[in-house]
């Protein structure tokens, strides 16, 4: 049942929800206070009458009192008079003997025949008389020659005509109250989901147009200027990556073209004359091949660019430089026997925060960019030192070098700075890209320094592990 109630609310509108849970708050605070205010009052009012009855009583029987010793019937049938001067309205005043007779009674309003109850202790009840309540209180009267008793009966039709205005005010209150926060509920989450609404059309706005439509930020400072300002800076940051990703499938995909035409060229060729024609099928065979085969990498270094973009960190392994290092050299040199390789590494090196492939992956980039673009000077050194809970590794070469105003741009994807050139040496602009989506995953920087026709030195900046390297 609760678990129903609960699911209704929770499907219907804020609005609705707001004005409901302010209402109900002000009804129930309202209906505990009247409940605790009649109750008082009740009380108090109830008290009133009792202690109204019995000072009657009490002044009445200390009258009788005084006159005690010559008190006689007769002198009790005289009082008459001053039983009508002490009565109240609502109240009826008698006396009777012992036996139950009636000697002189006073009354004030509608009373029934009421049987006398002689009594020899005083007493205060609260009986109902005909379906109303009243509040009955007897008392003995001792004298020598009389003996009887006093009562009086007080009718609670002044407290029940209290009680009932008092219901009624405190309904009529109440009601009014429930309106009144109902209304002012109603206009206020009116104004309080104002701005919310006014997001949600944007958002929805936003989703029919496309995402570069923005939220208008309102003036006035609040919460949901916050909430607008973060969706706005979200889409800002959406439209970024879309944007981004965009541009990487148009410039991969016109990256991807220029071998596929070449292959689609050479086929054709073959096709046409090559089948015949020995040297040519030998040629275009040959080419098609090395087109196939910069695809291939092409393909590869995409698929590591995106790999190493979309990487998470999560264990980081550590590695020693110095190893790995001169490993890659030794298979480079047997590769590359003209090419001249340099090693100074600073001693006792700590290891390094990355795992080995990956850096094993950037310094073969680094490594491969100086092969491919050297001159007649084929040197190429690798040095690292330490540098405050870092190790920088620098590749150098004294190659072609890059013009200043290219610098800013190697880093970026598909970016090469003489395309025909270095279309021949196998380069897809990648290298460097992949290089910095790595060193920055493991919180590194890279760094290019290059003179044109001089020469070119990439630094990489790795943080270190903790504990130092093995000995
Ligand atoms: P690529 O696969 O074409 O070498 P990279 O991203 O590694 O792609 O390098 C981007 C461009 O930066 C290269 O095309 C080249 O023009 C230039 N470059 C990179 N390293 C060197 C270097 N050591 N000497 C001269 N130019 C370089």
């Amino acid at each position: 049942m609760i678990n129903k109630i609960t699911l209704m609310f929770n499907r219907l509108p804020w609005q609705t929800k707001l004005v409901l849970s302010g209402s109900s708050a002000i009804f129930l605070t309202f209906f505990l206070f009247s409940f605790l205010e009649y109750h008082t009052v009740s009380k108090w009012m109830m008290n009133r009458e009792e202690i109204a009855i019995n000072r009657t009583i009490t002044d009445i029987a200390t009258f009788y009192k005084a006159k005690a010793e010559t008190l006689t019937r007769t002198d009790i049938i005289d009082t008459e008079e001053f039983l009508r001067n002490m009565n109240d309205k609502d109240q009826l005043i008698r006396v009777y003997d012992s036996k139950g007779n009636i000697l002189v009674s006073d009354k004030n309003g509608n009373f029934p025949v009421l049987e006398p109850v002689p009594t020899r202790v005083s007493t205060t009840d609260r009986i109902s008389i005909e379906g109303k309540e009243a509040f009955v209180a007897r008392y003995p009267i001792n004298g020598d020659k009389f003996k009887g008793t006093l009562e009086v009966v007080r009718h609670l039709n002044n407290y029940h005509k209290m009680m009932s205005n008092l219901f009624w005010v405190m309904t009529i209150f109440g009601v009014a109250a429930i309106l009144f926060s109902a209304i002012s509920g109603l206009f206020l989450a009116k104004q309080l989901l104002q701005p919310v609404r006014r997001l949600a059309r944007g958002m929805k706005k936003i989703k029919e147009d496309g995402f570069q439509g923005r939220v208008e930020v309102y003036k006035q400072k609040d919460d949901l200027t916050e909430l607008t300002n973060v969706f706005n800076e979200m889409m800002d940051e959406i439209e970024k990556s879309f944007q981004a990703q965009k541009q990487f499938v148009e410039d991969a995909s016109h990256e991807l073209r220029t071998p596929v035409s070449i292959l689609e060229g050479h086929l054709s060729l073959l096709n046409r004359w090559g089948k015949k024609d020995p040297v040519i099928l030998e040629e275009s065979l040959d080419a098609s091949l090395q087109e196939l085969s910069r695809l291939k990498k092409l393909i590869n270094d995409l698929l590591v660019l995106t790999r190493a973009e979309n990487q998470r960190i999560v264990t980081v392994e550590k590695t020693d430089i110095v190893d790995l290092a001169l490993k890659i050299i030794s298979k480079l040199e047997i590769i590359h026997p003209d090419y001249q390789f340099e090693i100074k590494m600073e001693k006792n090196l700590p290891m390094i925060n990355m795992a080995e492939h990956h850096f094993e992956q950037i310094l073969i980039i680094l490594l491969d960019n100086s092969i491919k673009y050297s001159n007649e000077d084929k040197t190429i050194s690798i040095s690292a030192v330490r540098d405050e809970g870092e190790v920088i590794v620098s590749v150098s070469d004294h190659g072609i070098g890059i013009a200043n105003e290219d610098i800013p741009d190697v880093f970026n994807r598909f970016y090469r700075v003489d395309k025909a050139r270095i279309r021949e040496n196998g380069g897809t602009g990648l290298g460097l890209s992949i290089a910095k989506q790595l060193v920055i995953k493991y919180n590194g920087s890279i760094l290019i320094e290059s003179k044109e026709g001089i020469g070119t030195k990439v630094s990489i900046s790795i943080p270190t592990a903790t504990h130092n390297r093995k000995s």
